[in-house]
């Protein structure tokens, strides 16, 4: 089994690379903003603790999004591989998830970290508002959610650089070079 973490700032084309990763490789995708989503859009106890903070554009707690993960993850006993896409954002959430991997007999294999400059990821967000229909795409929640990743989401480079497990790659160019690169450094 193979897992995979997919690091990057908002508006830095996880998504994107995700859907192709999946189709090639067939992952299982975990998306803790997906997941928030659907549990805030079907107004679940969980979405209506979460509601709020996201709709401001801050970073949920992390007791409540490690423990959604964790279920999550259990609840895929046959995966062959999860691509965490969205998480760890804090340093403590990394800790987690090392931990609960471990403790399932499985590792992180492989941090992928798209690299995005702020004003590109500020212009790409700008422009895809008007069609996403997220209330956390507002300029003011942007700002909230962008300032989030560079004052705590960061900081979980370092933890990976230093294991020598971070690998950076360039996220702005074709999707499709994109996606060759990410492919590249799974497949060596
Ligand atoms: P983005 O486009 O900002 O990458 P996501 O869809 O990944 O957005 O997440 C949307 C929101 O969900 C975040 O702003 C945050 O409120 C919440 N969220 C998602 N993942 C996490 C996480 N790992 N830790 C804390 N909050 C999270």
């Amino acid at each position: 089994m193979r897992n995979l973490v997919l690091f990057g700032p908002p508006g830095a084309g996880k998504g994107t690379q995700s859907e192709k990763l999946i189709a090639k490789y067939g992952f299982v995708h975990i998306s803790t903003g997906d997941l928030f989503r659907w549990h805030t859009k079907n107004d679940t106890p969980l979405g209506k603790k979460v509601k709020e903070i996201m709709n401001s554009g801050a970073l949920v707690p992390d007791e409540i999004t490690i423990s959604m993960l964790q279920e999550e993850v259990s609840k895929n006993p046959d995966a062959t591989g999860f691509l965490f896409d969205g998480f760890p954002r804090t340093v403590p959430q990394a800790e987690a998830l090392d931990a609960f991997m471990k403790k399932n007999g499985t590792a992180i294999h492989y941090v992928i970290a798209l690299d995005v400059s702020e004003a590109e990821l500020r212009a790409r967000i700008a422009k895809r508002r008007n069609e996403s229909n997220r209330p956390d795409d507002e300029e003011e929640k942007l700002n909230k959610r962008v300032n989030e990743y560079f004052t705590k989401t960061v900081h979980v480079l370092p933890f990976y650089e230093k294991q020598g497990r971070l690998k950076t790659v360039n996220g702005i160019g074709e999707i499709e070079n994109i996606f060759k690169a990410i492919c590249t450094i799974l497949e060596n």
